[in-house]
């Protein structure tokens, strides 16, 4: 405000202003699901203590979803008092999800059961190149050999999940911008759909491992937490009070594009310094040539690294370090009660974690680091891809999708 009051408003003036994702919309039904999933069996009056509703709510909402097959009654349990009481569980095998990641070298797919408990995976790697029509028909096969590989699954299918890193417009169902990828404005659930006759839903990757995680991995026992995955690049998923929080376009949890130095090197975003070209797997790389040595790939980094090579040793911790302040940042502005560090690189911690967790408890304010927990999940694209397996789930019960 001015001094006389006047407000004054800076931007949005010829780009439309993005809608916020509606979160004062009733989820209920998706609260309770996810209690179930996570929690069952449980009976009526469990699940009330637990989400605080009256019994009489949860029944009205419980009710639809046992109708729809997605919960059961699993036995009864006998408390000594009444009546025993029936439990619920998700109907695990009466549904099937897909889950697809679309990742720079390979497209990984996931056949799952309603607790996106995997039944078949399946992967094709991606020889052509970033290109978007055949990433999307290696998605498109993915989606046919489970399907051709497990009798059944079609009749039982809710529908596809789609994750790729990445601004993705979930409710147009297309990428609006991937620098992993190199993609702009790409169309992803409509073609895919169209190639493999199934309803498709897309979402952020990270968003989608964010999901995973909270339903059930690292996240499960708390209500908020952040994920952050280094490898390719560095993404964030922000899980806080309960809910994924997405930001008004998508695009909360940007970590990997945080600024951090003005002058160096360019990021796939088109901007310099970002926190990814100095935590990413090619930072890696830039730094052991620029140090005269040589590796062709990540892996070999690992390898020489791990030997004792020094330029590779520096090259990780010179990644650790950056990486130890982009969670200093995280934690000044979010204050997280746990940091789940995932990705494809997660899994050479022991290489550039000491320079992290120093850069990390020098730089956050206060308690900020010491306040927080630092859980290393070693994923695979498998759970990258049951998280995609997630939206579908989400989206079939009526939960917000992220
Ligand atoms: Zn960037």
């Amino acid at each position: 405000m001015t001094a006389g009051g006047e407000r004054i408003t800076i931007g949005f003036s010829e780009q439309p202003r993005p809608r916020a994702v509606d979160r004062g919309a009733d989820n209920t039904r998706g609260r309770l699901f996810a209690e179930i999933l996570t929690s069952g069996p449980l009976s009526r009056t469990q699940l009330a203590q637990r989400s605080g509703l009256s019994q009489s709510t949860v029944t009205k909402v419980v009710n639809p979803l046992i109708d729809a097959g997605f919960v059961a009654e699993t036995g009864e349990q006998s408390t000594g008092i009444g009546r025993p009481q029936r439990l619920l569980a998700v109907a695990a095998d009466r549904r099937a999800a897909i889950g697809v990641k679309i990742g720079p070298n390979a497209v990984t797919g996931v056949l799952t059961d309603l607790r996106a408990q995997v039944i078949g995976q399946r992967t094709r790697p991606l020889t052509a190149g970033h290109d978007p029509s055949a990433a999307l028909s290696a998605a498109a096969a993915v989606v046919w050999d489970l399907l051709a590989g497990h009798v059944g699954a079609r009749e039982k299918l809710i529908g596809v999940g789609v994750g790729l890193g990445g601004h993705v417009s979930a409710a147009e169902g297309r990428v609006v911008r991937s620098g992993v990828l190199g993609w702009n404005d790409v169309e992803v659930s409509a073609p895919l759909a169209a190639a493999t006759g199934v309803a498709t839903v897309i979402g952020n990757d990270v968003d989608t491992l964010a999901v995973a995680e909270r339903w059930f991995g690292a996240g499960r026992d708390v209500d908020g937490f952040a994920l952050v995955t280094v490898g390719p690049g560095v993404g964030c998923g922000l899980f806080l009070g309960g809910e994924l929080v997405t930001g008004v376009g998508g695009l909360a949890g940007e970590l990997g594009h945080i600024p951090m130095l003005a002058d160096g090197p360019k990021c796939t975003c088109g901007n310099h310094g970002c926190l990814e070209t100095l935590a990413s797997d090619d930072a890696v790389l830039r730094r052991i040539a620029d140090d005269g040595g040589h590796c062709a790939t990540i892996e070999e980094a690992v390898t020489a690294a791990r030997d004792g090579d020094p330029s590779a040793v520096a090259a990780f911790e010179a990644m650790g370090t950056a990486l130890g302040r982009g969670l200093a940042t995280l934690c000044n502005l979010v204050n997280p009660g746990r940091i789940v560090l995932a990705g494809e690189r997660a899994g050479a911690f022991d290489l550039f974690g000491p320079a992290c967790t120093q850069a990390w408890r020098a730089q956050a304010f206060s308690t900020a680091a010491t306040d927080c927990e630092l859980i290393v999940d070693v994923t695979d694209d498998s759970l990258w891809a049951r998280g995609a397996a997630c939206l579908v789930i989400r989206d079939a019960v009526g939960m917000p999708q992220p």
